[in-house]
């Protein structure tokens, strides 16, 4: 992602700590009382500017949502839209996706969610993937039993790079598509990438899969 320089942006976050917690890893654990119920909790993680996180919590009251991002100059776009429309099912997280364990306890999140991941193409940056060994194990560790990654791309090396590492895991691939946009699929909604690769012509990649109890 192009990032501009947001002087501004890390002031900004620390302005509503009531949608980007200040001190996260404090909420290990207690996220349910966070958000004031008991509802599942998915998260997305590398949520960029939001807009996938945001619609989802729009559509969907009865779950709540964390999107997850480490550029500050990023998040501070999806701040925007919760300081315009507060949602009370959404919240922000400014931290690294390879440490969610330490924000998360076991078997606290139900789903997670990547979209248009950065696919880091060289072999020598494979443990930066977010369908690497290593986060799939940090994925694990606070999913619920048999919980769920749903993965979407236009990157066919980073889908093909990430069916493989999920069934190396020993994940099962629930159901994969390899062309999204001209499928069946109901109720897609769409990222900011999403949007911009799509009207390139891009083919769009999106699979389900889940660990094993
Ligand atoms: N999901 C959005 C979309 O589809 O429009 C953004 C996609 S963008 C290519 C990938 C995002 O993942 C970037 O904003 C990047 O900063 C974020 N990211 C990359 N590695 C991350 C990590 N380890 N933890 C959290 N966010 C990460």
């Amino acid at each position: 992602m192009r990032l501009r320089n947001k002087p501004e942006a890390p002031e900004k976050i620390a302005g509503y700590p009531q949608f980007i917690p200040e001190n996260p890893e404090e909420l290990k654990g207690n996220w349910s009382s966070r958000f004031d119920n008991n509802h599942p909790i998915h998260i997305e993680v590398g949520t960029g500017k939001g807009r996938f996180i945001y619609e989802m919590a729009k559509l969907h009251p009865e779950i709540n949502y964390i999107g997850i991002e480490l550029q500050v100059s990023v998040i501070v776009t999806a701040l925007d839209k919760l300081i315009e429309a507060e949602l009370p099912n959404l919240q922000l997280l400014h931290v690294n996706g390879g440490e969610l364990t330490q924000y998360f306890e076991a078997n606290e999140i139900d789903r997670v969610y990547l979209n248009f991941s950065d696919p880091w193409p060289k072999n020598k940056h494979e443990k930066r993937r977010l369908t690497y060994k290593t986060f799939l194990a940090g994925y694990e560790e606070i999913l619920v039993p048999n919980g769920e990654i749903h993965f979407k791309t236009d990157n066919q090396g980073l889908f093909e790079y990430s069916l493989a590492s999920f069934s190396q895991y020993g994940m099962i691939l629930k159901q994969v598509w390899l062309d999204l946009h001209n499928s069946s699929f109901e109720g897609n909604v769409m990222t900011e990438y999403e949007e911009k690769f799509s009207n390139k012509g891009n083919r769009i990649y999106r699979v389900e899969a889940q660990f094993r109890a």
